[in-house]
């Protein structure tokens, strides 16, 4: 017969303990939690949530609350990721290279637990100072004073172009610097 008693397994010391004050539902604890203020970047392609965490320094040790799901169903994507930040808005920047490897991203911006603004990430023309270029006999690569310049071929495979060196980098080249 159940007791009635809620309990869970503690992440130290793996016993299970009575859980106290539990009132959200099993299926509501499975879900990730919203968000009173921050930001949900959606549609990132499965797989690469990770990826955007590196691509804005989010190491997890800021003290911000920050959720991740991945491999979630999408009906635009087929499997989708979704990261949730507390208490960040991103700066234009941060978009643009959150576009270098989730060009069909959403960002909605929460305000109050309810979305106040909708953006969608796009990549530039040109992505200046971002990366750098693969090929270690570019000049953007020598001590001279030169800004790593790429021109944008295609954003979906992603596809950058040395404007120095013309050497072609592609995604996996440019989540490696992060
Ligand atoms: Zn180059």
């Amino acid at each position: 017969m159940y007791c009635g008693q809620r309990f869970i397994v503690c992440s130290s010391c793996s016993l299970l303990h009575r859980a106290a004050g539990v009132r959200m539902s099993d299926k509501e604890e499975l879900r990730i939690r919203k968000i009173a203020e921050g930001t949900v970047i959606d549609h990132i392609p499965a797989g690469y949530a990770l990826a955007v965490l590196r691509i804005l320094g989010i190491t997890g040790r800021e003290g911000t609350e920050v959720s991740v799901a991945m491999n979630v169903s999408s009906s635009k994507l087929g499997r989708k990721d979704i990261v949730k930040i507390e208490r960040k808005e991103l700066r234009p920047q941060e978009l643009d290279k959150i576009a270098l490897v989730a060009p069909r991203a959403t960002i909605n911006i929460i305000k109050g637990f309810t979305v106040h603004e909708k953006q969608r990430v796009k990549l530039p023309q040109s992505i200046v100072n971002v990366v750098r270029c693969a090929n270690p006999a570019c000049v953007s690569n020598s001590r001279e004073p030169i800004q790593p310049t790429f021109h944008v071929r295609s954003d979906d495979p992603l596809l950058l172009e040395c404007h120095y060196c013309h050497r072609v980098m592609e995604k996996d080249d440019v989540i490696k610097q992060f």
